[in-house]
């Protein structure tokens, strides 16, 4: 089983619940940090890193300008305007390049070669847990690299050769509703949505849960800081749940302790034993929702 935790906004406690669920899950378990451009799980699992690698994009490069007719082809193919041909003199911005190797298949004077834009890194080890086997794997972007996709599904495609002898994972996806989020949540058996009751709060859950309809998957909302939006805000959020149909896995309360804890990287789940009977709870509230969704997918 594949479980995503999501959120509309940042700020919710995403990465607390994605925490507490990766330290609770029952047996073979892999905790995966895709929020490449800010990743902190690894501050909250406190994971032994065992290795690491190097994610790179093909992109062009200009090998050879002398043959370059000016047709013109490889600007007019480029959806991103990443290469622009000026005359018989080609350019190319390799930040902007999606790679998708058009410009490589119509420049018929093959004038481009193959160029390497440094994604980011991935790097893989063990969390300590109390119960059961917690293997960790993050993604974290170059710093100044504009595109998250990439790297996120080089992070999956790892996840799942891991996942080929068994286990389940939790995903720490990106916040919002971006191309990132997306690419997050879109390998998920079930996605678990992070809110608090606020507006913003609501506005944004609604955002993420119409977004990541389309693919399908059973979801569920956790309400974090439940009580601190005011009466007003946790009615809102239950009346949402309730008019769209979503259930509300878990209302956890704000405990000051808790958010002390959480400033020195201390799990929710051991900070305060009231919470960790909750995320407990929650958490076979997640695997239920997620077997229903790979049950469905099957
Ligand atoms: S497709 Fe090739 S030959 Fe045509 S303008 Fe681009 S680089 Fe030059
Ligand atoms: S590989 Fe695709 S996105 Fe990149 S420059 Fe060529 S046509 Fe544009």
């Amino acid at each position: 089983m594949i479980v995503a935790v999501a959120s509309g906004k940042g700020g919710t406690g995403k990465t607390t619940v994605a925490a507490a669920l990766a330290r609770l899950w029952p047996g073979r378990r892999l905790a995966v940090d895709l929020d490449v451009e800010a990743p902190n799980l690894h501050l909250f699992l406190a994971p032994e890193i065992l290795g690491r690698g190097e994610e790179n994009l093909v992109v062009p490069v200009v090998e050879h300008p002398e043959r370059c007719t000016g047709c013109g082809a490889c600007s007019d193919i480029c959806a991103f305007k990443a290469v622009l041909a000026f005359g018989d003199f080609p350019v190319v911005f390799p930040e902007m390049c999606h790679a998708c190797g058009g410009c490589f298949v119509v420049c018929r004077e093959t004038v481009f070669g193959r160029g390497q834009r440094h994604l980011g890194e991935v790097r893989w080890g063990r969390a300590p847990v109390a119960a059961g086997d917690c293997a960790f794997l993050m993604g974290e972007s170059r710093v100044g690299e504009a595109m998250s996709p990439p790297l996120i599904r080089a992070v999956i495609r790892r996840m799942r050769d891991s996942l080929a002898d068994g286990g389940d994972a939790v995903i720490d996806a990106p916040p919002g509703t971006t191309c990132a989020a997306m690419a997050a949540v879109r390998p998920a058996d079930a996605a678990v949505l992070v809110t608090e009751p606020t507006p913003f709060g609501l506005h944004d859950l609604d955002l993420a849960w119409r977004s990541f309809s389309e693919f399908g998957l059973p979801m569920g909302v956790v309400v974090n800081r439940a009580g601190g939006g005011g009466a007003d805000g946790d009615a809102a959020v239950e009346d949402w749940c309730a008019a769209n149909g979503v259930p509300i896995l878990a209302r956890l309360p704000f405990e000051t302790a808790v958010a002390r804890a959480y400033a020195r990287g201390v799990p929710a789940d051991a900070a305060s034993p009231a919470l960790r009977a909750a995320l407990v709870d929650l958490t076979a509230r997640v695997r239920a929702l997620a077997a229903e969704g790979k049950h469905a997918r099957v």
